[in-house]
Parts: C-alpha cells; sequence; structure tokens
C-alpha cells in the first residue's frame, strides 16, 4: 500500500457519511452533497474515518501477527503522537520509553517441505499438500521413508474384545496406516456408544496414537475414515497439540486414502474392504511400494503488542491514573472465533474498532482539557490502551495487569469500550456502576445529560479486557450496545452499518466520565461482590442461576479445564453442539479453571445472553457460541 493510496482511501471514506437518502438527493443536485459533507459535525466524521480506516481490507481483519495488525497498530500511533500523547511503555530492561508494550502470545508449528509419495507400488502417488494431505502437529518433525502396514483403527482393549493388533506386533521402521475414529456402523457412526457421545474414548487420538507408540511405528499415515458421519473428515488438521513423540503424523483426506488404499493392497481391494474388516476386529494388512512422508515442524514464538499512549498527570495525583482501553484485534480470516467459519475477512468495525475510534478521539480532547486545566490543578494520569489479541482470550489485557506501568493500587478506574459502534436507539449498556462504592450515585448524571438510554448494569458482567482488571480488584465501567446484533464476529460487522452520531454521543459521555475521574479528589474504593451486594440487600446469599448450561463437568488436573461428563438433551450446552469429553478450556475469553468458577461467571448471565467458549476436542481447540436458555 502506498502512501498516495491511503491518503486517497481516507479521503473517500468521508463521502459514506451522508446517509443513502441524502446521497440520493444529492445525485439531483449536486450541492447537496456540499451541504451534507459541512454540516456532518467533525466529531462524526473523525469516528467514522477511524472506523472505516481499521475496517478496511488493508487491515486484514487485525489478526495478531499480521501485517494488516501492524498497520492497524501504526495507525493508533499516528493519532496518539497527533493528539499530543506520550509513548505509554517503559522497557524494564532498558528503561526505554515506546508506544508499544509486546508480550508473547503462545507458540505456532510451522510446517515447511511436506511430502505423502508412495513409490514402487504399481502407479506412484504424489499427494498434493493442502488438498490431499497436510502434516500435522500430532507428531514430530522429519521425514520418513518406509513400508507400510494398514493398521485399522488403532485401538486397545476396546469394548467386547476388541482389539487393533495381534499380540507382539513390531513396526519398526515402517509406517503405520490408520484410520480416525473407531469401529463403525452402516451409518457411519459408532458402534460402541449412545447418543450423547458420538466416539468413545477409544476414539481420541490420545488414545489411538498412544496404542499405535507402543508398535514403536516409524510415522503415521492418518485417514480421514471414508463414510464416517462426523463433519470432520472434511477437514485436514494442522496446528494440533502433540500426542505422539517423535514421528511425523501426516493426515489424508478421505478421497486420498481411497487412492493410496487402491494403489497398495495387495489383493485390490478398496479401503471401504479394509474398514468393514477393521469393523469386525483386528485388520494388519501389509501394503505394496514404499511411502515417504513427513516434512519439517518447528515452533515459532508469536508476539503480539497492545499500544499504549500516555498523558501525563499533573501535581498531586499524577501518580495515580485512569485507564481507558478498547482491543485492536479481531479475527482476521475468521480462523479463530468466526460464528460463520473461515475464508472470508471480517473487518470488525464494531468489534472494535468503534473502540479503538473512541480511545484516539478521547486521546485528543482529553489533552486539550488537560490543556486548560487551571494553574495548580491536580489531575491523575490517563493511559489508553489498544488492547491486543482480546478475541484469543483477553491476552493484551492479562498481560498489561501482569505487567503494570502504574501500581494496581493506583488505578483509579478502568474504562473498557467494545462495540459501541451500533448502539442502535441510543440505547448503550454501562457495567460495573457497584464496581466502586459510590460510583453509581457519582456516574448517573452524567448518564442523564448524555442524551442515550444508557442501560446499567451493576457488576462487569461480558467477556472483554476490563474483566482483567475486575478480577485484580480494580473499578470498571465497560460500555457496550445495549442491544446486541447478529453481525456480531461475521464478515457481516461491516462499516457502512455503524450509529455514528449514537457512538459520538458515546465517546462525549466517557470524556466527561474520564476527565471527572481523573480530576475527583476522593480515589474510588473497589467495591467486591460481597460487600457490594450485602449492603443493599441484607446479609449474602447464594445467588440463584436465571440459565442452566445443562452439563457435568470435571476439573482437570492444574485448571488445565473443565472435562465434560454428561449434556443433558435440549439443554445450552447440546443445543451448541457440547459433547461428552470435550474439555472447556476458555469461558467468554478467560481461561476457566473449576467448577466454582463456572459456577460464578453463569450467575453473571441472564436467558438470552451469548456466550463463546473454547472446548478442545481430539486435540484440536474450537470456538462455541452458547445461548444461554433460562433455568427451569
Ligand atoms: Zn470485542
Amino acid at each position: 500500500m502506498t502512501r498516495s493510496t491511503i491518503r486517497c482511501f481516507i479521503a473517500s471514506t468521508l463521502v459514506t457519511l451522508g446517509s443513502a437518502a441524502t446521497v440520493t438527493a444529492a445525485a439531483e443536485d449536486g450541492d447537496l452533497i456540499r451541504e451534507a459533507m459541512n454540516e456532518a459535525p467533525i466529531a462524526e466524521r473523525v469516528f467514522n474515518e477511524h472506523i472505516t480506516v481499521l475496517s478496511s481490507p488493508w487491515m486484514e481483519g487485525r489478526l495478531p501477527g499480521t501485517k494488516g495488525m501492524e498497520y492497524a497498530r501504526d495507525y493508533v500511533i499516528y493519532w496518539f503522537d497527533q493528539a499530543g500523547l506520550e509513548p505509554g511503555w517503559v522497557d524494564p530492561a532498558t528503561g526505554e520509553r515506546s508506544w508499544k508494550q509486546p508480550f508473547p502470545l503462545g507458540s505456532e508449528n510451522i510446517f515447511t517441505d511436506q511430502v505423502a509419495s508412495v513409490s514402487g507400488a504399481g502407479e506412484d502417488l504424489e499427494l498434493e499438500l493442502g488438498e490431499e494431505f497436510e502434516l500435522t502437529g500430532l507428531g514430530g518433525d522429519g521425514v520418513v521413508e518406509g513400508e507400510m502396514v494398514f493398521v485399522g483403527y488403532s485401538i486397545d482393549d476396546g469394548p467386547d474384545d476388541y482389539q487393533s493388533f495381534p499380540e507382539d506386533l513390531d513396526l519398526e521402521g515402517r509406517i503405520a496406516v490408520m484410520l480416525r475414529f473407531e469401529p463403525m456402523n452402516e451409518e457411519g457412526g459408532s458402534q460402541w456408544t449412545e447418543r450423547a457421545r458420538r466416539w468413545s474414548r477409544k476414539s481420541t487420538f490420545a488414545s489411538k496414537f498412544g496404542a499405535v507408540a507402543d508398535r514403536n511405528p516409524a510415522a503415521v499415515i492418518l485417514i480421514n475414515t471414508p463414510g464416517a458421519d462426523d463433519d470432520r473428515v472434511g477437514t485436514l488438521m494442522k496446528n494440533t497439540s502433540q500426542v505422539i513423540d517423535d514421528v511425523p503424523v501426516v493426515m489424508l483426506t478421505p478421497e486420498a486414502g481411497r487412492r493410496l488404499i487402491a494403489a497398495t493392497d495387495t489383493e485390490g481391494r478398496s479401503i471401504d474392504d479394509l474398514r468393514r474388516m477393521a469393523d469386525e476386529g483386528t485388520t494388519i494388512v501389509d501394503l505394496k511400494g514404499t511411502a515417504r512422508v513427513g516434512g519439517r515442524v518447528e515452533k515459532k514464538t508469536q508476539y503480539a503488542e497492545n499500544v499504549l499512549g500516555l498523558l501525563p498527570g499533573k501535581g498531586d495525583l499524577a501518580d495515580e491514573v485512569v485507564i481507558i482501553g478498547g482491543h485492536l484485534d479481531h479475527l482476521g480470516m475468521g480462523d479463530f472465533g468466526s460464528r460463520r467459519g473461515s475464508g472470508n475477512l471480517h473487518p470488525g468495525a464494531d468489534d472494535n474498532a468503534s473502540g479503538a475510534a473512541a480511545l484516539m478521539m478521547l486521546g485528543e480532547s482529553l489533552r486539550k482539557a488537560y490543556d486548560e486545566l487551571p494553574e495548580g490543578a491536580s489531575a491523575r494520569s490517563v493511559l489508553l490502551a489498544a488492547f491486543d489479541a482480546e478475541e484469543s482470550g483477553l491476552n493484551g489485557s492479562r498481560y498489561y495487569v501482569d505487567n503494570p506501568t502504574f501500581d494496581l493500587d493506583d488505578i483509579q478506574l478502568m474504562i473498557n469500550f467494545d462495540m459501541i459502534g451500533r448502539v442502535t436507539n441510543d440505547r448503550l449498556s454501562v457495567s460495573g456502576v457497584d464496581s466502586a462504592n459510590g460510583m453509581s450515585e457519582w456516574v448517573q448524571p452524567m448518564f442523564d445529560a448524555s442524551g442515550l438510554e444508557v442501560v446499567t448494569n451493576s457488576r462487569g458482567g461480558g467477556g472483554s479486557d476490563h474483566a482483567s482488571f475486575l478480577r485484580r480488584g480494580i473499578p470498571v465501567l465497560f460500555a457496550i450496545c445495549a442491544d446486541f446484533h447478529d453481525d456480531y464476529h461475521t464478515p457481516d460487522d461491516t462499516p457502512d452499518k455503524i450509529y455514528r452520531t449514537a457512538g459520538v454521543k458515546t465517546v462525549d459521555l466517557f470524556h466527561e466520565i474520564a476527565l471527572g475521574a481523573s480530576t475527583r479528589s476522593d480515589k474510588f474504593e473497589f467495591a467486591n461482590e460481597e460487600t457490594g451486594a450485602s449492603r443493599r440487600q441484607g446479609p449474602a446469599r447464594p445467588r440463584a442461576l436465571k440459565v442452566r448450561l445443562g452439563l457435568r463437568t470435571r476439573e482437570l488436573p492444574d485448571g488445565a479445564g473443565l472435562r465434560v461428563m454428561n449434556v443433558t438433551e435440549d439443554s445450552t450446552a447440546d443445543v451448541a453442539g457440547i459433547q461428552v469429553d470435550d474439555v472447556i478450556k476458555k469461558w467468554a475469553k478467560i481461561p476457566l479453571k473449576s467448577r466454582a468458577d463456572l459456577v460464578g461467571r453463569l450467575a453473571e448471565l441472564d436467558p438470552g445472553d451469548e456466550v463463546q467458549v473454547v472446548i478442545e476436542r481430539d486435540g484440536e481447540e474450537q470456538v462455541m457460541f452458547l445461548k444461554m436458555k433460562a433455568a427451569p
């Protein structure tokens, strides 16, 4: 993207400001465009421009790790700088100030030189990467050449004495060819399970690869079993957790598996023939020819960066701070967290280019307000934080509270914006008004004067960056549209749907709140759940849950999540597709560590609320959306 194309693009976005009606009218009379543009308030133009730029295709859906996300950060830094803010991060090692606070974001497998081919079986096979096979993270690194042995489903000690392997089978130096899942019936379902559990625990990668590892293979070819009644056979996996050491594992599509067996079975049988034999029991078949499979797998640590801009305080209060945050990242092409699946740009205009726009506007308006404070006035510092990697688990804000630039005790208030671009009918939700003693009374007059209908929520519910601060005992106010929309986490969250007037009213309201919080002499005192609730409602009592999930779970050791033991039919969890043996890892983007933790989160919810959860099924993380049903 050249400098001049950026300039043209930014100018052209201004045209989208007029309403459709205005533009139609303008077509009849050229002067109307001029009038419409002249009448559009500057603040609305600015709000519009920030959102349109950040949700443009050049920003690639602002996925951490992409060039587009770098552009988005640089855009925010430019405007922080223009506003006269200072770089807000101080590197503890060098003492240097910078705009970006980098943090590690897990590691990713980088695959190269992948190969899957067969020679010496008559017809040579060269399978096509991405179309027919993938090298997976299930195994290790390296390219292996060897003879192939079909091992059926690779199951030890199944029900009814089912056993894939004969005694003393040793696969040393050879490549195991394995079917995914477990013995199937005519419909392609499991022979061993009832409805609630699609496959038994014998079908998991951990179990199957454990069984084959005992026979010491040099590599594994895993075939997505043709005919299995499971959507996952249609997708090749790459990034998975490792289940077998030192052995490369390639996954084949059902069609590639069909070609492989057709070319290599010595008796000319098809993969369906071998599968039916494996459905019955032990089926070990030596295949023709030599396979060459594997590639290089390299673990690469990924980094993300929060953008921090500082408005330094004045006088006695300068060591304290009001933090204003909003996440800058989104879902990229929807590989993670999309409600529609991957492959299309997720512009994230409302989620959360709108909140980032608010940060840039508040940086400027607050700096101006600070310049106009009377001589000798005291004001807290204001830190504007465009958090990174929120969508994958509040990673940026969690890193910040672990590595803060102000003492956590000195944080007066944390304000968070997430989806303020579509405040329809001027209805804005603000959560956390009771997270500090007396805050709701203090803030209400500002709500009343805002021209918005502010729907308040006493606690700071909702899975966004303020949750990281609330958990550390810091008062929060969280702003989000009161009436949720269906474009959330889809490619349809586009800039043309933004309500600029209500967005700007929201920004103006929080200018007042931030300035009030930064200049009031008293520090807010955090109100924890017990004191907050008990002062008004008498003695603390367990709250009845308004929603029901329909799950029985068991805690995994070391806070690794909750394993699903049972799913009630037609419950919230069942409708969302949660299955027995799934592990719930994250709830509303925060790691879920205990059952008590889950009950606490459920207590914050109303029927109809939607919650994003991350589950692990067969070594692969999946995002699901729960629409909470009412408790009976
Ligand atoms: Zn968001």
